[in-house]
């Protein structure tokens, strides 16, 4: 299987293409306005199955015809849409039953977007007999570079709760526990009378008067993420049959917000991974978000590179605020993600549109035309991106992992815990925070993934953790390695069910440590730490068992209970963050945690180094981004691709620039 897309000279760079949306005669200017500034891939027709499918079974494809024979000519890519994002409106008007359902028992409408229900059977049959079509229709046309299978799956109906759904739910866990004692003890259904005594009883989390039923709940997400899956699979297996060799995929959304699903058990099924992602424009700390969702997507591929499926010229239209990109900060965030693992950057859209929803999102031509900001700069960054062929293929170094987890993000984020205030997202961040200032590139891993290669592993809020894993984590630091486990960490195994005996169950024997009992802070409540470090939102009643104190808290409800704890494990050692510390704490620690593993902090520029071959030498690249409004200077030599000129000893970074240099070392 080729797992890239085909054809595609040097690094990818393209939009989404939507000519549906614009009469013919525009076409060939795009295909002009594309080839200006240095396009070489587009994904075409992503929501564009109304007017492939004007009545059930009755395929127009002329328009598309002349669409990727345009581009074709224009010698750009394709990487085609199956269009089966949205169902038409005379497909959920013939079928209301195939509409989604909310968990309070209304249903959506059409006259949106991806307004189906993920058990339909009606839809899954229509979406794969357009697929079909298309897989035939296109099977050798010479612009088929990659097949786009649906389009951010679960992004607005990630959770159907209708009776179709509830059916395929009991399906799924009659596969998963067997029978209904094993399901009975699962959930803990002996609480609030919950026992089920026959299948049929079990229906969706539905609209009830108070929290529902953790393990219920957890098993649902996990069925709501399988059953989004089995959608894209079916898409795919035809696609396999039908054209091999061409790759395909589906656009993630790894970014801050978006939880639905389990991109581990996704990202083994594409042939490359690709991702959507889009600033919280307000944020200040934008670019090391967009860093952090890059190293994820990159930890989703396995360390291949993948590819940048949207981003955003400018401002998006979807936020409270649309906060316009500034000059050069597009750029950034382009050479960002291809300095941490991106072998193509695409954006929503190419042409922006002047009707729609979407009419205010910005776009690769925005509505001004192309004597802008915008469309300079995509024409200065595409004609750099032809610079740096080179780099296709390499990865990217990294000796520091994070551990996430997506079923312990579902776990902790549940109701009726002992604060509301705890989001693992933020706990996540918090430390990504702390590495990224370091200068130390981060791999991210499932639960399950491979430690040996990093020296240090950093383990944020891993809620729920089944044996084997914990066990793994605790051979890993046998053997040598180092870790910082956080709190809400090893409380539950995989169902939820918490581990008796001390918190945190899984990993007290690791640690040294067992907590008695949570105290969490009041909102806004800040306790101090002996060592100046403060702490909000949580705290808890620790104790050492073998465990040295690193510090302990100064006041507040626990004063002198150990807050940081550092234990001898083997040959290796085990940090344990008991509290909510605050940045400048956290930061010593992490500064402590890298120098106990020999990992050694770069402060100052953000800069990636990717490695691979060069006319079969082996070669290793810098890309460093100054998000800074002051020149930086970094030692280093070499050739620096983008100006091409030679760097002898120290190479400057000027102010909001980005500098791309082949080592020589
Ligand atoms: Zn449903």
């Amino acid at each position: 299987m080729t797992s890239w897309p085909s054809g595609v000279r040097g690094l990818a760079w393209g939009a989404d293409y939507n000519p549906e949306q614009w009469p013919e005669h525009v076409w060939a200017e795009d295909v002009e306005l594309m080839r200006r500034a240095g396009v070489n891939l587009v994904s075409v027709g992503i929501f564009s199955w109304a007017l492939l499918e004007r009545a059930d079974g009755e395929y127009d494809f002329g328009w598309l015809d002349r669409a990727l024979d345009l581009l074709h000519e224009g010698g750009i890519r394709v990487d085609l849409a199956t269009a089966t994002a949205s169902p038409p409106p005379w497909l959920t008007t013939a079928h209301p039953e195939m509409l989604p359902q909310r968990a309070d028992g209304t249903r959506y409408s059409h006259g949106s977007r991806q307004e189906y229900c993920p058990s339909s059977p009606v839809y899954r049959a229509k979406a794969v007999a357009l697929a079909t079509a298309l897989a035939e229709r296109y099977r050798d046309h010479p612009a088929l570079a990659a097949w786009h299978v649906g389009n951010e799956y679960g992004c607005h109906v990630a959770r159907c709760y209708c009776d179709r759904c509830a059916e395929a739910f009991r399906e799924w866990l009659r596969r998963r526990h067997g029978d209904l004692d094993a399901l009975n003890e699962a959930w803990a259904t002996a609480f609030w009378s919950q026992h089920y005594t026959a299948w049929d009883q079990i229906l969706p989390p539905r609209l009830t008067p108070t929290f529902g039923n953790p393990g219920h709940l957890l098993d649902f997400d996990r069925f709501c993420s399988d059953a989004l899956l089995e959608l894209y699979k079916a898409e795919r297996d035809v696609l396999h049959a039908t054209t091999p060799g061409v790759p395909v995929t589906t656009n993630f959304m790894v970014g801050w917000t978006f939880d639905a699903l389990d991109y581990w058990a996704w990202a083994a099924e594409v042939d490359f991974v690709s991702n959507d992602h889009y600033t919280r424009s307000e944020s200040a700390e934008r670019h090391v978000e967009l860093a952090m969702a890059a190293d994820l997507t990159r930890g989703l591929a396995g360390g291949r590179p993948w590819l940048l499926m949207e981003h955003s010229t400018s401002a998006v239209n979807w936020q409270p605020r649309n906060i316009a990109k500034l000059p050069g900060e597009m750029r950034r965030h382009s050479f960002a993600h291809t300095a941490r693992g991106a072998d193509g950057t695409l954006f929503f859209q190419w042409r922006q549109s002047r009707a729609g929803a979407e009419r205010y999102h910005s776009a690769m031509v925005p509505h001004a035309g192309v004597e802008t900001k915008v469309y300079r700069e995509v024409c200065e960054v595409g004609a750099e991106y032809a610079k740096l062929t080179e780099l296709l293929g390499s990865t990217v170094d990294a000796s520091v992992a994070i551990v996430y987890d997506w079923q312990s993000r579902w776990l902790s984020g549940q109701e009726a815990h002992p604060t509301q205030d705890f989001s693992y997202q933020d706990t996540v961040f918090a430390l990504y925070r702390q590495l990224w200032a370091a200068g130390v590139t981060v791999d991210f891993v499932p639960p399950s993934g491979d430690l040996s290669p990093y020296r240090l592993a950093v383990v944020p809020a891993l809620y729920s953790v089944t044996d084997a894993d914990a066990a793994r984590l605790a051979e890993y630091v046998d053997g040598g390695g180092h870790v910082l486990v956080t709190y809400m960490s090893g409380l539950t195994d995989e169902r939820g069910h918490v581990r008796l005996g001390g918190y945190p169950g899984a990993f007290r024997d690791l640690l040294g440590v067992w907590t008695e009992e949570f105290f969490p802070l009041r909102e806004d409540e800040v306790v101090r730490l002996d060592d100046g470090g403060v702490a909000a939102v949580w705290t808890e009643l620790l104790h050492t068992r073998g465990a040295e104190v690193v510090s302990a808290y100064a006041d507040g409800p626990l004063p002198g209970v150990p807050a940081v704890t550092r234990n001898r494990h083997g040959a290796g050692t085990a940090w344990y963050l008991a509290c909510g510390l605050g940045d400048d704490g956290l930061r010593r620690l992490v500064d402590a945690a890298l120098e106990d593993a020999g990992v050694p902090a770069r402060p100052g520029l953000e800069i990636v180094r990717r490695r691979g071959t060069r006319d079969g030498d082996a070669v290793s690249w810098l890309v460093a981004v100054n998000h800074e409004a002051h020149d930086v200077a970094l030692p280093a030599t070499g050739v620096e691709l983008l100006s091409g000129s030679r760097v002898d000893s120290s190479l400057v970074v000027p102010a909001g620039a980005v500098v791309v240099l082949r080592e020589e070392v």
